[in-house]
């Protein structure tokens, strides 16, 4: 592991893999100087492709999101997110009935472009409850926490179907100190309620990491080794890009902090390839 730039290893990877959240932006928008930092990459010529833990919304969604906060020119072939590979899951494995939901409308997307038909888990009840043929952890916000955690308790305990949680991650950080509950952690209450584990998907699974690479094969021949993966989250970013062969360089810019992230990658044993400040420097 060494203390380096960004920009010093560009020269010695083909393609570069980037987390969203920690990396490109924060709880405050865009990092600032990264746009610069991705017009490089574009210049030569490398693919590039966004990895992020995050079914809120779609990929078309995200491509106009970043485009909002003055990110243009991302194509939706570009940003592979965990929402994605719960919603391959869905159209593999799930044929029929309703899909009980917690999240967004936006985030509910998913499970249309599976081409199934969303309800949200507080809209069950003792009529439609025998439709319900799988739930969905989408997003943290779009709901009331104390009615629908409850109505998907529920749900859980009278029917035996599959519970997908289309984004891991627990916490995210909102403030510079200050972080708010995720997806996951509330998929991991209501795990350790019924004691029964779900179907998790995101980083640091490989799902996300083997997609990127198959739609890679597309646009040229690349081999594990070409890749950079960036990310900020040691446990989700570097433990996936460890574990699925390409080298990894992590960020102090979100969730691991400049003054413990020794200690942090010491207790942990996820040892990125590489160290830095920010994608920017
Ligand atoms: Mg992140």
């Amino acid at each position: 592991m060494q203390k380096t730039a960004f920009r010093s290893l560009l020269n010695d990877y083909k393609v570069i893999f980037l987390d969203s959240y920690g990396v490109v932006k924060n709880h405050r928008g865009l990092i600032s100087g990264v746009p610069e930092v991705i017009e490089e990459i574009r210049r030569s010529g490398k693919p590039l492709r966004i990895l992020t833990n995050d079914a809120s919304r779609s990929a078309e969604r995200q491509v106009e999101k970043f485009e909002r906060q003055g990110l243009a020119g991302l194509k939706k072939e570009e940003i592979i997110t965990s929402g994605m590979m719960a919603k391959m899951f869905l159209k593999n494995k799930i044929t029929s009935g309703k899909i009980a939901y917690l999240g967004t409308t936006q985030a509910a997307a998913y499970i249309i472009e599976a081409n199934l038909d969303p309800i949200p888990v507080g809209q069950v009840n003792e009529k439609n409850i025998d439709e319900i043929t799988a739930m969905v952890f989408l997003d943290d916000e779009g709901f009331d926490w104390n009615f629908d955690i409850n109505a998907t308790v529920n749900l859980l305990r009278k029917r035996n179907i599959p519970a997908i949680v289309a984004n891991s991650d627990k916490i995210y950080p909102v403030a510079n100190n200050d972080v708010s509950i995720a997806t996951g952690g509330i998929a991991q209450l209501v795990e350790s309620i019924l004691g029964r584990e779900f179907i998790h998907f995101g980083k640091p699974d490989s799902q996300m990491f083997m997609y990127a690479f198959e739609q890679l094969q597309k646009v040229g021949k690349f081999k594990r080794k070409d890749i950079l993966m960036v990310g900020d989250t040691l446990h989700t970013d570097i433990l996936g890009g460890n574990k699925f062969g390409i080298s990894t360089l992590l960020v102090l810019s979100g969730n691991t902090r400049k003054e413990n992230y020794e200690t942090l990658i010491q207790a942990s044993g996820v040892i990125p390839d590489f160290v830095a400040d920010s994608l920017v420097n």
